[in-house]
C-alpha cells in the first residue's frame, strides 16, 4: 500500500538543501558588499591623492597634513569639503614623504 505525502527524511532533506542554497546566496551578497566596500576605499584614496596633486599645482608646495586640503593657509582655498572616511570607518593619513595619501588595508 502506498503512502501519500511526505516521510520526515524527505522534509528534513528539503529544508537542508534550503539552508545550504540560503547559505550561499548569503555568503555571495556579503562578500559583494565587501568587495563594493574596497573599491570605494581604494577610489577616495586615489580622489584625495589627485586634491594632493591639485594643491601642489595651485599653492607650489605639497601640503604639509591633510587638515591642509580643508583650509589652504596661503590661498585660502579648500581643496577638500570635509575629510572623508572610507566605508569602513577609517580615517586617511597622509605621508609627508611621499605626497600620497597611506592606502588602507582591509
Ligand atoms: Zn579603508
Amino acid at each position: 500500500m502506498k503512502r501519500a505525502g511526505f516521510s520526515l527524511i524527505e522534509v528534513l532533506l528539503t529544508i537542508l538543501i534550503i539552508g545550504i542554497l540560503g547559505g550561499m546566496v548569503t555568503a555571495k551578497i556579503y562578500y559583494s558588499k565587501l568587495s563594493a566596500e574596497k573599491e570605494a576605499c581604494k577610489s577616495t584614496g586615489a580622489a584625495l591623492n589627485a586634491q594632493i596633486e591639485f594643491y601642489r599645482a595651485q599653492e607650489g608646495m605639497w601640503p604639509n597634513s591633510m587638515n591642509d586640503l580643508l583650509y589652504a593657509q596661503q590661498s585660502h582655498v579648500k581643496y577638500v569639503e570635509q575629510l572623508p572616511t572610507c566605508p569602513f570607518g577609517d580615517t586617511f593619513s597622509f605621508n609627508t614623504t611621499s605626497h600620497r595619501v597611506n592606502y588602507h588595508v582591509h
